[in-house]
């Protein structure tokens, strides 16, 4: 199926009419839950005032997502104390979950997300000895089926995260290195193919909807709703988790994938000629100059192949407090993340930039370094507007592939939540 997010976060656009017609209750059932989900309606005035209707038709919307399990609706006095009290809205904690899963070069975590961005404690699995997709994606599929048993609430999507590019909308992946797969495998398929052989239990859609994108693209997605991206209009994210960059933007709410899913490839921005080589063939690329390998070869230091790379070498980026040799080798890496950043922002403009990964850890390493770097090199940023900030989430590959799983809900809760709200009551739906 089609994965390509819409856009919970911009909300609805008000057409400054007020009639409560029913057909127009229904169509801003989506922005409501949307708006809700991602915290900018903890109230009922609140939710009057973002969706611009009258009381009685937030009133009835609010009332109508209860009914469906997704939203509390709480009457007793909201904080603030000005006018009269609004009913505080929140999402449902015993309201539908969705399987969110990533593969990345250390593992499989999976893990189940209700609305509101609540990912509950994931499950971490070990990459299995052969690494074929079928053999891959089939453990994804049992692992997200246990959790969705067990927890016994209605399962409405699962969405899987990838280290590599996913093509759109047919969900092939590319140039999948960590595990060798041929390239164009058909992932989207297999593993909606994987999951209708899951036992999901009594409580799941049937067959479950299910997507794959790419863990950057998702990450992105995460912090625009529930993270530092909160508010921003053209929010670019840059991150290196453990070999190679990712790179995505969210244009008002919306993921940029181009025309066929593999836009914002940032990794192969040329930031040195003569730099460390690259597995595209070049040299002196983003990936292979900051990423955490890049971090260790300039501080001339061999990392521990028993740990996780990523983690050794935010290590190293924090012993820059105390440590000449790994402050040097911070400034070299944050020089060239600084030169790929600012090509970037001169091309794409952004409000804000996230950095995640070891991204985030060379910015707390050296802010004023990489935001000096930037200003010279790009007039927003000379002109002193270019946040560059730490990314928020925890899990933000999972978060953001929650995000994805939950686009049909926001789009039609009507119809995604009907089909199942029978459930709560013992029923199975069919
Ligand atoms: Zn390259």
């Amino acid at each position: 199926m089609p994965h390509t997010p819409t856009s919970p976060n911009t909300g609805p656009k008000p057409s400054g009419e007020r009639r409560p017609a029913p057909d127009r209750g229904r169509t801003l059932l989506g922005p409501a839950l949307a708006l809700v989900h991602t915290g900018q309606a903890p109230t009922r005035s609140a939710l009057t005032s973002a969706l611009d209707v009258t009381r009685a038709t937030a009133g009835a919307i609010s009332a109508e997502l209860e009914a469906l399990g997704l939203i509390t609706v709480d009457s007793s006095p909201a904080g603030g104390g000005r006018g009269r009290p609004s009913h505080r809205l929140a999402v449902d904690p015993s309201g539908p979950v969705v399987i969110a899963a990533q593969i990345h070069a250390d593992g499989l975590s999976i893990a189940l997300a209700g609305l509101g961005g609540r990912l509950e404690e994931p499950v971490h699995l070990p990459l299995p000895d052969a690494t074929d997709p079928v053999r891959l994606l089939s453990a994804v599929a049992r692992a997200g089926a246990d959790l969705a048993r067990a927890s016994g609430r209605r399962c409405l999507g699962a969405a899987l995260a990838l280290p590599n590019p996913v093509t759109e909308p047919d969900g092939a992946a590319l140039a999948a290195l960590h595990f060798a797969w041929p390239s164009g495998t058909p992932v989207a398929d297999l593993f909606a193919e994987q999951l209708r052989k899951a036992d999901l239990g009594p409580r799941a859609r049937m067959p479950l909807p299910s997507t794959v994108a790419n863990d950057a693209n998702l990450a992105a997605l995460a912090e625009h709703r529930h993270g530092a991206g909160r508010g921003s209009r053209h929010l670019l994210l840059v991150t290196s988790g453990h070999r190679g960059v990712g790179g995505a933007l969210v244009i008002d709410g919306r993921l940029h994938t181009g025309s066929a899913g593999l836009a914002m490839e940032v990794g192969h921005l040329t930031v040195d000629p003569q730099g460390r080589p690259c597995a595209c063939g070049n040299r002196g690329c983003l990936n292979s100059e900051t990423d955490p390998e890049a971090l260790f070869a300039a501080a001339d230091r061999t990392p521990d192949p028993r740990r996780p790379l990523l983690e050794q070498a935010r290590e190293l980026a924090r012993a820059a407090a105390a440590d000449p040799r790994a402050r040097a080798a911070v400034d070299h890496v944050v020089d060239r993340l600084g030169l790929g950043l600012a090509g970037l922002v001169n091309i794409l403009n952004p409000d804000r930039i996230v950095l995640s990964g070891l991204h985030r850890d060379l910015l707390a390493a050296a802010p004023e370094r990489l935001a000096a770097v930037v200003a010279d090199r790009c007039l927003l940023g000379r002109s002193g507007r270019m946040p560059i900030v730490a990314a928020e989430v925890t899990h933000a590959g999972l978060v953001g592939a929650a995000e994805l799983a939950w686009e049909p809900l926001l789009h039609d809760p009507q119809a995604v939540a009907a089909g199942t709200v029978a459930g709560t009551r013992g029923e199975r739906q069919k």
